[in-house]
């Protein structure tokens, strides 16, 4: 429970009990449907095409008869096609990463800044950051939502933002030494990177840093990664979840529990489905997410298909607060390999490795196609262990126990493998494209 006297930024909101957040998303959803049908063609379409009229929305209980809007909408209606406001009502413009392909560009007026800031605060605030703390910001500032989001957050709870953006690793540890920072913000594929780093720079990280705080997210990572950095600079980490089409991070945070992420209700309605029939699925059972931002004004998005593979909880944390919780995310669903027939998520990869004892940080999941599938799972470590036949065996069954399917694996040398500054890019499939 979160003790009374202390800092909650944006308090009420983070504080609503179930029967006010149910009642917030009821008055909103009918005022939503109303207002993209009204101010988009393409909510006008899409809603005229699978003839439902804006008023049989009445409720939640209504919800399924909203057609769903899925990312290649955005692409199709590259650059603002679905823009709800005259351009002059605009504040800012971001684009995703497009790591999917061409990038999806995202619209905010004044009033949606300052909620994707506000939420922002409360992620902050969630996480323990306070008036004072040294945030070192080191996502990528730009058109990607990671460094600007971050920003704002920092901004919003009166916390010292340090502005470093991705890259230039030595001069990001100095910072972090020289000015005390106590709260590092990056994906947690950059803190494993860092770990490694700090050491090679000469640094003792639990005693050269003094992070107290880590806000992780924009990626996949494993309890086992947590852990491992945790270990490293004796700080806490937090899972932060976001995307650009939501305006960016800020969607979902853990809290002290660290038992799934907080969904924000009074912004966020959150589903899950069967990914390849659409049904929508109970609480706790694992499916797609699916989004709606309640209150958006430039862009509204209704049951955004978010790709990312979770569940949701929706019984009371330990903590104090009602907003439903999501599990972390296992993947997106295109990330999902398909190797012989078997479904292989890196993040099993991942699991594997870090519980390995001996085994180092990076690792590349290569994908190739010789007569049939094959995976081979290359991993770093120490020199002497290259060629340890107990080693690979020991690997080889922990991932055929998991993923239900034999990898080769092979050794390789620490410091060989690309590193990675924003994403992680782990994954090569050589196979040939049809
Ligand atoms: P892009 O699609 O261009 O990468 P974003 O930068 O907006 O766009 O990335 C959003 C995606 O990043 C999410 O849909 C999700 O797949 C992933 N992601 C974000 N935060 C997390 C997290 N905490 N855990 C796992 N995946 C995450
Ligand atoms: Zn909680």
């Amino acid at each position: 429970m979160v003790p009374r006297g202390n800092f909650l930024f944006d308090r009420r909101a983070q504080m609503l009990k179930p029967k006010q957040l149910s009642s917030i998303q009821q008055a909103s959803i009918r005022k939503l449907v109303h207002y993209a049908y009204r101010n988009t063609a393409f909510y006008r379409k899409r809603f005229d095409d699978a003839g439902v009229r804006p008023e049989s929305v009445k409720s939640l209980d209504d919800m399924s008869k909203i057609p769903f809007t899925v990312k290649t909408d955005l692409r199709d209606n590259y650059p603002l096609g679905i823009l709800a406001v005259p351009l002059n009502r605009l504040y800012c413009l971001h684009a995703s990463s497009g790591t999917t392909g061409k990038p999806i560009v995202v619209a905010y007026t004044r009033g949606d800044l300052e909620r994707w800031s506000r939420l922002m605060g409360r992620t902050f605030d969630v996480a323990g950051v306070r008036k004072g703390d040294i945030v070192q910001n080191m996502y990528g500032y730009g058109l990607f939502t990671g460094g600007l989001g971050f920003h704002y957050g920092a901004r919003a709870v009166g916390a010292i933002v340090v502005p470093t953006s991705v890259g230039n690793t030595k001069r990001q540890l100095m910072l972090m030494k020289d000015l005390q920072t106590t709260v590092a913000a990056c994906t947690p594929s950059y803190m494993v990177y860092l770990c490694e780093a700090s050491r090679a720079e000469g640094y003792e990280p639990r005693k050269d840093f003094v992070l107290r705080i880590g806000l992780f997210g924009a990626e996949p990572w494993s309890e086992e990664a947590r852990k491992r950095i945790e270990d490293s600079f004796g700080l806490r980490a937090h899972d932060c979840y976001g995307m650009s089409e939501l305006c960016g991070p800020g969607v979902a945070i853990e809290c002290e529990q660290r038992e799934g992420l907080h969904v924000w209700g009074d912004e966020f309605l959150v589903e899950t489905i069967d990914p390849d029939t659409g049904e929508v699925l109970e609480p706790g059972r694992e499916g797609e997410l699916v989004f709606t931002m309640l209150s958006r004004e430039a862009m509204p998005l209704l049951r955004y298909r978010s790709r990312d593979l979770s569940r949701v909880f929706e019984d009371e944390c330990a903590c104090g607060r009602y907003h439903s919780r999501i599990a972390r995310i296992k993947g997106r669903s295109d990330d999902m390999l398909i190797v012989g027939g078997v479904n292989v998520f890196p993040s099993q990869v991942e699991h594997v490795l870090m519980n390995v004892p001996g085994l180092g940080d990076q690792y590349q999941i290569i994908v190739s196609h010789e007569e049939l599938d094959r995976l081979t799972v290359k991993v770093e470590t120490a020199k002497h262990r290259l060629q340890d036949p107990e080693l690979t065996k020991t690997v080889q069954e922990d991932l055929y126990a998991t993923l239900g399917i034999r990898a080769n694996v092979e050794f390789l040398e620490e410091g060989t493998l690309p590193r990675h500054e924003g994403k992680a890019r782990r994954v090569v499939d050589l196979r040939p494209k049809e």
